[in-house]
């Protein structure tokens, strides 16, 4: 019975690995064998989503940089506070704006994508971004809008405690590993986040934002993209399609 499964769990995945590769994907139905989330106890995990909701808050009442004032929803981001992976992008648009949620435009259902084809659902990780606030026309975030919003994060990535961050783009990747390099450079391979004192550091993989992508469609694109989740995937112990 264990091996009829697993043949069919290999069989939908790498369905949805190849739909990946041809431009179109498949939602899975089924959770994958090994769990994306972490294993807490009941008070521990109540404990992170009231904490996570003080934060969540804090953001939806910030005003410490020119952004607090142009928002029409602050997006403090969302999912599960037992996720061992965390996405993180550079900050809203406007769809984001719109509906205080991050990544539900174009992007994000391209992210959705990306994240069934991992054989994993919305709901096993946590989304969000470095601003929690949309930048005018979707511009580059500024160094001081950067400096006041990434607490926010810090606190964020401290509570839910990730086996791995990935790291959407430019933006985000050398925000949070704190360097120059391009995300030619970053991408590929795992860094360390530093979350503070007295906090392991934790594996961070950078891979391009789902926008990119999306302007850049092409298969080398993709197969870079999926290459990069793999690594994740086996980094977690999940399956991975071959
Ligand atoms: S972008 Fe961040 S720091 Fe600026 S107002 Fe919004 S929540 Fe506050």
């Amino acid at each position: 019975m264990g091996k009829e499964v697993d043949i069919n769990r290999v069989v939908r995945q790498h369905a949805e690995m190849e739909d990946f590769f041809s431009g179109g994907f498949a939602v899975r139905k089924e959770p994958p064998a090994v769990s994306p989330l972490r294993v807490v106890d009941a008070e521990q995990a109540k404990r992170v989503a009231i904490e996570l909701e003080k934060v969540a808050d804090e953001v939806r009442r910030c005003r410490q940089c020119g952004l607090g004032s142009l928002r029409t929803n602050a997006v403090p981001g969302e999912g599960s506070c037992n996720a061992r992976i965390m996405f993180v992008g550079e900050g809203p648009g406007a769809d984001e704006d719109a509906q205080g949620r991050p990544f539900v435009g174009r992007a994000g259902q391209l992210l959705d994508k990306i994240i069934a084809a991992c054989g994993l659902k919305r709901e096993d990780v946590w989304i969000g971004n470095i601003l929690k606030c949309r930048p005018p026309g979707n511009r580059d975030p500024k160094p001081d809008e950067v400096t006041s919003c990434l607490p926010y994060l810090q606190r964020q990535i401290e509570l839910i405690n990730p086996d791995v961050i990935v790291a959407l783009g430019a933006h985000a990747a050398k925000t949070l590993l704190d360097t120059t390099k391009s995300i030619g450079q970053l991408r590929g391979i795992f860094h360390e986040y530093y979350a503070g004192i007295g906090h392991p550091p934790v594996k961070l993989m950078a891979t391009y934002h789902p926008a990119y992508l999306l302007r850049s469609y092409s298969p080398d694109n993709r197969r870079r993209v999926w290459d990069d989740m793999k690594k994740v995937l086996a980094e977690l112990g999940l399956p991975v399609p071959q």
